[in-house]
């Protein structure tokens, strides 16, 4: 599933190849995937693209925006003198288009930019640019790593002190765009046990949470997250852009980059869980 870094990856692409041409057409292969009426945007140009918390914003000339949101197994890809291609990593990003996975297709002056969705559970959304702020779950959203303030995440944990603080951190109520990765990642540059209650953090516990989520974060939006760039290795072959900065998710049964210890895998808050037993303590 794309996460916060991703998102912010496809947004950074999609600025540098995709703004100030005009949309010639736009082409609703699947209907549960374009919300509004598709022919508003059409003849507008494409102002530039913006993001909160894991929703692409997309504002066009005319007062008119689009809101993406990847879901599951969303992917973007521009196809122009170049290919980018962002998002779920699968096939897609180099396979040729549209195919059956394609829900969306705008043609702009330089290109055709996909919107894909094996799952359906993204869409894209047609608003006023006046009403993206006042958008239900753009309103609703916490504040992401890089704007919390350590001492407003430890009064929270507090209200939810007796739960384990990896469902706490996923929870975008308490944090925004922290996912199941980076909830494993932050927590193990901390040395916090996943299952430790979110009461008993400190305040210093806090902040070195919220320094984690930074640094891994930031790592992953550097390294180009899971963009094509990533998927593809310069051999051709498959890459897993989790090897560019991932610690411990997905590396169970591998030795921990800190102790050299087994990474292992459990389950908190009913997700997948990868720990070091060693350097990650229950604090209590
Ligand atoms: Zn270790």
């Amino acid at each position: 599933m794309p996460e916060l870094p991703e998102v912010e990856t496809i947004k950074r692409g999609l600025n540098n190849f995709c703004v100030h041409q005009k949309i010639k057409k736009v082409m609703v292969l699947c209907d549960k995937s374009f919300v509004g009426p598709c022919e508003v945007v059409k003849g507008h140009e494409i102002v530039g693209f913006r993001r909160y918390g894991k929703a692409l914003i997309v504002d066009l000339s005319g007062a008119v925006s689009l809101m993406i949101h990847l879901r599951m197994t969303g992917q973007l890809i521009w196809d122009g003198t170049e290919r980018y291609a962002a998002g779920h990593p699968s096939d897609n990003f180099t396979a040729e288009l549209p195919n059956k996975q394609t829900r969306v297709v705008f043609e702009l002056e330089n290109g055709t930019l996909y919107f894909n969705d094996q799952r359906k559970f993204g869409f894209v959304k047609v608003l006023p640019t006046e009403e993206v702020l006042k958008d239900k779950f753009i309103a609703s959203l916490a504040p992401e790593p890089w704007q919390t303030k350590p001492e407003d995440l430890y009064e929270k944990f507090q209200r939810r002190k007796n739960s384990p603080i990896k469902a706490v951190i996923l929870d975008q109520k308490v944090i925004a765009g922290i996912g199941n990765i980076y909830a494993d990642e932050a927590l193990f540059y901390a040395g916090i046990d996943p299952r430790t209650r979110a009461g008993n953090l400190s305040l210093k516990d806090t902040k070195k949470l919220v320094e984690g989520a930074c640094k891994v974060m930031s790592a992953s939006i550097d390294s180009g997250g899971s963009t094509m760039a990533t998927y593809v290795k310069a051999d051709g072959t498959k890459g897993d852009y989790l090897e560019l900065f991932a610690k411990v998710f997905r590396r169970e049964g591998q030795p921990c980059t800190k102790c050299g210890r087994e990474i292992q895998k459990i389950r908190v808050a009913g997700r997948g869980t990868h720990i070091c037993p060693h350097c990650q303590k229950e604090l209590v």
